[in-house]
């Protein structure tokens, strides 16, 4: 009892699930595509290219304003679409960042 330990700190860090998501890459650009599909593209910052992702206009409003998880937003995406949504870190960058070259 008396070696308990009371990490005020950390309970300042996780205030919830949303503040744990932290700030999400921010599109640079999108375009409205036909059948309600939305282009967006992002800088990947380690590259500095452009890459495109398309994902369902509503689903999309649906993920930016509830906050539901990416996956269950957008199953069709693939994990690297989905990493460059987050992230903005294309497929490449990812891979070369995971096996330190
Ligand atoms: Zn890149």
């Amino acid at each position: 009892m008396s070696s308990y330990l009371s990490p005020s700190g950390l309970n300042a860090v996780k205030t919830g699930n949303s503040a744990q998501r932290g700030v999400e890459m921010q599109y640079k650009s999108y375009k409205y595509l036909p059948k309600d599909m939305l282009e967006l593209t992002y800088e990947c910052p380690g590259c500095h290219k452009d890459h495109t992702v398309k994902v369902n206009q509503y689903r999309f409003e649906e993920y930016s304003d509830t906050h539901i998880h990416i996956q269950d937003a957008f199953p069709e995406l693939s994990a690297a679409e989905r990493e460059l949504m987050i992230t903005g870190i294309c497929d490449p960058c990812f891979k070369t960042a995971g096996n330190e070259r």
